[in-house]
């Protein structure tokens, strides 16, 4: 089996090839991403009008170039499966609409896919991983711990309440002067920060939920940066070490009552695993206090290699795949419209499929 991947909900134009061979090993033939961060550069953050006219600028070559690197051609390809939410809406009608032209010029079926569901089920394409495991989703958009019980059956544990992971990197960077995209900038600043000079606070500790909240650290942030403007190198560093310590001790403390959570409800898994994803997840400092955590829990950690758990088309194509296998695909998928807002846990099975 072949699937043709398109992935368009944010800021990266995608588009890749995976193939299933009848032993049931997966194949990544080709996995194409044009990133926009270039286009958006000089704005500070993704601007959804121009998010949307690159992705039509974009696709139809990109598509092309997927097929042409897999060495195949649209004849060749089993379905279509393309991002249909959650996302900014400019974006995920490029891509549904182009993926809808292309399933019925080739005559395949087409597959509408969560994008979640791509980032919760990349380390099964990547490492094969059994059900069920916990995700820990990181990146500009999103903040989420989920269980991972099966194709179609999530269950979301924590989300943010307000800015996601990314978002407070990016946004703190813009804060301290530092260019877009953020996260890797304030990690590099925050190696020759001191991180005991600002007692930033860690959001919602001592709760008895999950949830992150990061609205408030920037705040914080803000405030420090104000009081002791104009800043020097070293202050910028400083702020960014501090910020960083923050959120990465919010992270490993969430992290760690939910694998506490998880090991009650499947207390028979010898080695129960966490997957991080999202572009956070690139972060040194926070992979390092989550590899740690794991092995003081005898828990795995599985991080996919980084092009896989940022955005990209190689996970669109992967969860096509899997829905084929579970036969949850859709029936009305010519008909499905782009959704801007689509919780995975909240009605992901009942829209797409009817295999629960
Ligand atoms: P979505 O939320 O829909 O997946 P996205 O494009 O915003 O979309 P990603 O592409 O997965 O998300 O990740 C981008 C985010 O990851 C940005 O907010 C960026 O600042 C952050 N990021 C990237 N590298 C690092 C890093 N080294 N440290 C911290 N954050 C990082
Ligand atoms: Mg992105
Ligand atoms: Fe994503």
């Amino acid at each position: 089996m072949r699937i043709l991947g398109i992935e368009t909900s944010c800021d990266e134009t995608a588009a890749s090839v995976v193939a299933l061979d009848d032993a049931g090993t997966p194949q990544i033939l080709s996995n194409v991403v044009y990133s926009q961060i270039d286009d958006h550069a000089a704005f500070g953050g993704v601007v959804p009008e121009i998010a949307a006219r690159a992705h039509v600028e974009a696709l139809d070559g990109i598509v092309a170039t997927a097929l042409a690197e897999a060495g195949t051609v649209l004849g060749d390809i089993d379905g279509v499966a393309a991002t249909a939410g959650p996302g900014l809406i400019g974006g995920l009608i490029v891509g549904l609409m182009t993926a809808k032209a292309v399933a019925a010029a080739a005559g395949k079926p087409l597959i509408p896919v969560n994008h979640l569901e791509g980032h919760a089920l990349t380390a099964r394409l990547t490492d094969g991983l059994e059900f069920p495991y916990l995700l820990l989703l990181v990146s500009g958009g999103h903040t989420q711990i989920i269980l991972v019980r099966g194709v179609g059956d999530y269950e979301r544990w924590a989300s943010t309440i307000d800015d996601a992971l990314g978002e407070a990197f990016d946004k703190t960077a813009k804060l301290l002067g530092l260019p877009y995209p953020g996260g890797p900038n304030v990690e590099k600043q925050a190696l020759a920060g001191d991180p005991s000079r600002f007692a930033f606070p860690r959001p919602l500790r001592g709760e008895a939920r999950l949830d992150f909240s990061f609205s408030g650290l920037k705040t914080a942030v803000r405030q420090a940066a104000t009081a002791i403007a104009p800043l020097s190198r070293q202050d910028v560093c400083d702020i960014c070490a501090a910020f960083q310590l923050a959120v990465t001790e919010t992270l490993v403390e969430r992290v760690g009552r939910s694998l506490a959570r998880f090991r009650g409800e499947f207390p028979t898994i010898g080695e129960p695993a966490l997957v991080v994803a999202g572009g956070v997840a690139a972060n040194k400092a926070i992979r390092t206090a989550l590899e740690e955590l794991c092995a003081g829990r005898s828990m795995r950690l599985v991080a996919p290699p980084l092009a896989l758990c940022t955005d990209n088309a190689a996970m669109i194509a992967w969860a096509g795949i899997e829905r084929i296998r579970a036969r949850m695909t859709a029936t009305d998928a010519m008909t499905f419209t782009p959704r801007s807002r689509w919780p995975l846990d909240e009605d992901a099975a009942p829209l797409i499929g009817s295999g629960k």
